[in-house]
């Protein structure tokens, strides 16, 4: 067993042992590869199926919108950013919440490896530090971690929790090693006729399965603007208004929120990029505003409040 699920357990044991908590939000070995399965382990023999792996893609931060009980969750960079949005927005009250930190090691991007292997079933990936180990039937490779990371974890930011209640483990860098600029950077200098073309191109395939939006922390409405029959303010249809409709608003309602945690391009089934989209409002928020989002619980998000000194480019 890697040290990082050993002290994970043993941590979650204590928390359960001493009361402290009634459940703790974690991971399990997932049932397919590739997938580690969001878990709550509720007894002290349940924590010994806690793992921390590439594969924790989800991000448990969802689970604890309004949780009204002693929760522990595990945390790194972008989830502990998540929880820090929830809290300012009154969605996690922090007495209810005891945050496991832990320094993440840059998700594993599933279809990239897929792709390495196409044709061919993997059974198994086994990570060794900055190797990951991939065998199926009849081929068993060693391959580097690094050109499998998913997309956002090569560019973040912020790779240890920037909140915490217990750091497991030690911290390690904060960097990705990726330039979080160049993603936003294949909208700059284009027409508009040309931005409109990417934009199909990238949501061509969107089969409006509504994982995307199920996985991200950020959408905890009761009723989601897509599911409102009245008014009905986007058609049920995968037609391509219906389709743009729906993710020109949910980037829009996650506009200064979005930590840019991955777990919506995680979930999708059909492999869209749709950060593509919510990168290049992220740049716009950090250069008009110079804001970054869930650094702190205190923070507020700059499009939900206002200053005199705002820029007003836009006003024309
Ligand atoms: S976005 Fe950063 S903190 Fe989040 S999983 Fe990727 S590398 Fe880790
Ligand atoms: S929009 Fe995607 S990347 Fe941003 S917080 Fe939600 S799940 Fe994470
Ligand atoms: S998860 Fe993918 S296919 Fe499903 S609604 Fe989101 S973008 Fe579309």
């Amino acid at each position: 067993m890697s040290e990082i699920n050993q002290i994970l357990r043993e941590a979650a044991k204590k928390l359960l042992q001493d009361k402290k908590v009634q459940s703790i939000i974690g991971f399990r070995k997932g049932v397919v590869p590739m997938r580690e399965q969001p878990f709550f382990a509720r007894t002290i023999s349940e924590a010994d199926q806690l793992v921390w792996t590439g594969f924790c893609t989800n991000n448990p931060a969802k689970f604890l919108i309004n949780a009204d009980f002693p929760v522990a969750v595990v945390a790194q960079g972008c989830v502990s950013r998540n929880i820090n949005i929830l809290i300012r927005e009154n969605r996690i009250k922090r007495d209810n919440v005891h945050i496991l930190g832990v320094h993440s090691p840059g998700m594993l991007d599933r279809f990239k490896i897929a792709a390495e292997f196409p044709g061919r079933y993997i059974h198994e990936v086994q990570e060794h530090n900055e190797d990951i180990y991939v065998s199926g039937p009849g081929f068993e490779e060693n391959l580097n971690r690094r050109r499998f990371k998913r997309d956002n974890c090569y560019t973040c930011t912020h790779r240890n929790p920037v909140l915490y209640d217990q750091m497991l483990g030690t911290e390690g860098s904060h960097q990705g090693g990726g330039n979080i600029d160049k993603v936003a950077a294949p909208w700059l200098n284009k027409s508009s006729e040309q931005r409109w073309e990417m934009f199909n191109e990238t949501f061509k395939k969107c089969v409006r399965c509504y994982a995307c939006r199920d996985a991200c922390p950020l959408c905890y409405c009761k009723t989601c603007f897509v599911d409102n029959s009245k008014p009905q303010w986007c058609g049920k249809t995968i037609e391509e208004t219906d389709v743009h409709t729906f993710h020109i608003l949910r980037a829009f309602h996650c506009a200064g929120r979005c930590t840019d945690c991955g777990a919506c391009e995680s979930a999708c089934p059909e492999g869209i990029k749709m950060r593509r989209l919510t990168s290049r409002l992220e740049l716009d928020i950090r250069q008009m505003y110079g804001f970054s989002p869930g650094l702190s619980p205190d923070e507020i998000n700059p499009l939900s409040t206002f200053s005199p000194e705002d820029p007003e480019d836009f006003i024309g």
